[in-house]
């Protein structure tokens, strides 16, 4: 894993693993790889690049393995990998991903229909891949997450007890993982309920194992809650570049929060990123091309940026 002592705040791009598996079309391994490629060379240092499930229930994730392979051979790129179970991990390990993350569904109807597990049979699944993990060279050891998903509303089940959340946070951390993120799959979460839950889970587990939630953008909330985020001291925010995304299981939770609109909401606050967003814009053109059809969005793409725009805290000074 990288080191990221000259940002801000890490965008972490979910599309090709939470957009690519939430759509019909099947993007070409090549697409993939240039969309992985471009979107590092504009400067984003995470990008979770698949899912290791298998290629019968999700044909989308079938190159999953050689995604992983040709991410790996991106100088600075820590590459992330989605992994349902044990067979998940060994096999993100072998292709060697840099980081493993593993969802929990915290409304367990949700769990059973995503993963057809219980909340026992996935922690126990954490505690099998911890075990592994720690078997391996220090070196060679890739980060393990543990998300928990619908973690402030779930379609199946409805309201999701906090204290439900946060039990299975202090689960996942005595399992073995290395730390915890908050993943509002549906798009249920509003400002208020983020900042409280982050509250929660970090009186819990601890401040430093909480650093990164995964926000949707189902109901127009995206960057509200992004911004309620950072007021808490969250350091890595979870994107799909257009949008891209949702959650097969949870009908009607389409698109992360785009990639574009907060990369230029944080840019222009002048809170650093790394990435050069007039290159990030570009390689939509990647997705545009290799995915006919499909619906992108983001505001940003379609304005274009403020007249004299000129990256590192422009809103910031053009105010002032
Ligand atoms: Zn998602």
């Amino acid at each position: 894993m990288q080191e990221h002592d000259d940002i801000d705040i890490l965008v972490s791009e979910v599309g090709p693993r939470d957009g690519l598996q939430s759509i019909k079309s099947i993007m070409p391994t090549a697409a993939k790889k240039a969309w992985i490629a471009a979107q590092a060379a504009a400067g984003v240092r995470e990008i979770e690049v698949c899912s290791f499930v298998p290629a019968k229930l999700l044909p989308q994730m079938a190159d999953a393995a050689e995604i992983v392979r040709y991410a790996r051979t991106i100088p600075g790129l820590t590459v992330l990998a989605l992994v349902p179970n044990f067979k998940g991990a060994q096999n993100a390990i072998e292709a060697g991903a840099h980081k493993i993350a593993l969802p929990l569904s915290a409304s367990e109807t949700h769990s059973k229909a995503n993963l057809r597990k219980t909340h026992d049979e996935v922690i126990d699944e954490v505690r099998r891949i911890a075990e592994l993990l720690r078997s391996l060279p220090a070196g060679e050891r890739p980060g393990l997450e543990g998300n928990v998903a619908t973690a402030f509303g779930c379609t199946l089940e409805g309201p999701v007890p906090e204290r439900k959340v946060v039990e299975l946070a202090r689960r996942l951390m005595e399992a073995g993982v290395d730390e915890v993120g908050l993943s509002d799959t549906t798009g249920y979460a509003n400002p208020t309920q983020l900042r409280r839950l982050i509250k929660l889970v970090r009186a819990e587990v601890g401040h430093d194992r909480l650093s990164s939630v995964h926000l949707h953008n189902t109901r127009g909330l995206g960057l509200a809650n992004a911004l309620a985020a950072l007021e808490e001291g969250i350091t890595t925010l979870d994107s799909s570049l257009g949008g891209l995304g949702g959650c097969p299981y949870a009908p009607g939770a389409s698109g992360n929060i785009v990639t574009e609109d907060l990369v230029f909401m944080l840019d222009a606050m002048g809170l650093r990123t790394g990435i050069d967003i007039e290159k990030l814009l570009a390689v939509r053109q990647i997705l545009v091309d290799a995915l006919p059809g499909e619906a992108l969005y983001g505001f940003t793409p379609e304005a274009g940026l403020p007249k004299g725009y000129a990256r590192g805290g422009w809103g910031v000074r053009a105010a002032a």
